[in-house]
């Protein structure tokens, strides 16, 4: 959105020396969400990395000059050494993140997380009042992880809403877009719901597809609106990258003369970037392509270095995520838009295929927004 109000030169290629990592610390979880992908409980989960472990594979990263830490969980607050371990991720000069529900950060401790710097910490809202609540099966949820939004605020952390829209949820998107101005929060992320839809015939009838859209064009215009009204809010969407043709097509409608510069602008992005530019660990070591491919093991922390397992490509699904471009198959490979998307997310495709490659069932765009004969 900025571009098309202020355009500047396109910067060179991205070429980060590593990815960022999201990290799963720990699995337990004082919640219970009906979309966690991480199947998490309240219980304790065997043989989670200690903090010398973790402290060695930091260690690691900082070598391997990594811009960007995301520590999550289950509930990351649980562990009991959270604040040391995000302090030794600072101390290494690695921009540090976290992920919470929000739920465990009160005045006993806002203090100490303050202390720590994060660059950012995001709380998950997934309606207002009792839509969160019933989201998360826990009652309260929604107004002590608010609670911990506005502690977060008034202790000068850059703190963020994170929405994950299932249908259940959608109706409140406007009201939760709402809380940025009337909390005076700073980032909206939208998180799409890993949902594979009923396949190719269906997409222009789909009604969670055409949700998708609708929700798109809220986000899209309400980040234009505060901008223009001088606010500094972020909005970022994750889990479907062809949210980056469909802004494109969003452009061409609403500033047809700024297209040709936000497809630049788009192409520089990339798309998708697991296993490329993001990499996950997870609660016991292991390495993934990114948070969704929990089922597939790279290898593991405590035997081989992460330097070793990211850049080795005797592993097939990592060698085919890091081709350009990526071996995709079906519309995603006819799609003239696949050096924006970059073939979007291909866990969605081996779930409901069996083969990483084939087309992404969860693209809510038409034949023709990717370029095939008319609809
Ligand atoms: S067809 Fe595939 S590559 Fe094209 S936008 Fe959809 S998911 Fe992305």
């Amino acid at each position: 959105m900025q571009q098309l109000l202020h355009p500047t030169p396109l910067p060179p290629p991205r070429q980060p020396p590593a990815p960022v990592v999201i990290w799963n610390l720990i699995r337990r979880c004082n919640q219970t969400c009906k979309h966690c992908y991480a199947i998490s409980a309240d219980t304790d989960f065997a043989n989670e990395l200690s903090f010398t472990e973790v402290c060695r594979i930091l260690d690691e990263l900082k070598a391997l000059r990594v811009p960007a830490l995301i520590l999550s969980g289950g509930e990351p607050l649980l562990r009991d050494d959270i604040l040391a371990i995000a302090a030794r991720a600072k101390a290494l000069g690695i921009y540090t993140a976290l992920s919470s529900n929000g739920t465990l950060i009160n005045e006993d401790n806002i203090a100490a997380i303050a202390a720590i710097g994060f660059d950012y910490l995001g709380i998950s809202i997934d309606g207002i009042g009792k839509t969160h609540d019933q989201f998360r099966r826990m009652a309260g949820a929604y107004d002590a992880s608010m609670h911990a939004i506005r502690l977060c605020r008034d202790h000068g952390i850059k703190v963020g809403l994170r929405y994950t829209m299932t249908q259940d949820n959608f109706a409140e998107l406007p009201q939760l877009l709402d809380l940025l101005d009337s909390e005076g929060i700073d980032k909206f992320y939208f998180s799409h719901l890993n949902y594979a839809g009923r396949g190719n015939k269906n997409r222009k009838d789909d009604v969670f597809f055409n949700t998708t859209r609708e929700a798109m064009d809220l986000l899209f215009s309400r980040a234009l609106t505060d901008l223009q009204a001088g606010k500094k809010s972020e909005f970022v969407t994750g889990n479907n990258d062809a949210d980056g043709v469909y802004l494109l097509h969003w452009v061409k409608r609403h500033y047809p003369q700024q297209a040709d510069h936000i497809h630049r602008y788009l192409q520089r992005w990339g798309g998708n970037s697991s296993g490329v530019n993001i990499a996950n660990i997870d609660n016991l070591g292991h390495l993934h392509p990114d948070t969704m491919w929990w089922n597939y093991d790279l290898g593991s922390l405590r035997e081989r270095r992460f330097a070793d397992i990211w850049q080795d490509r005797r592993d097939p699904l990592m060698n085919g995520l890091k081709m350009q471009p990526r071996p995709v198959e079906g519309r995603c490979k006819s799609c003239i838009h696949l050096d924006i998307c970059n073939g979007n997310t291909r866990v969605r495709a081996m779930q409901l295929t069996g083969n990483p490659w084939a087309e992404d069932p969860g693209c809510y765009l038409t034949d023709t927004e990717i370029g095939l004969h008319a609809t």
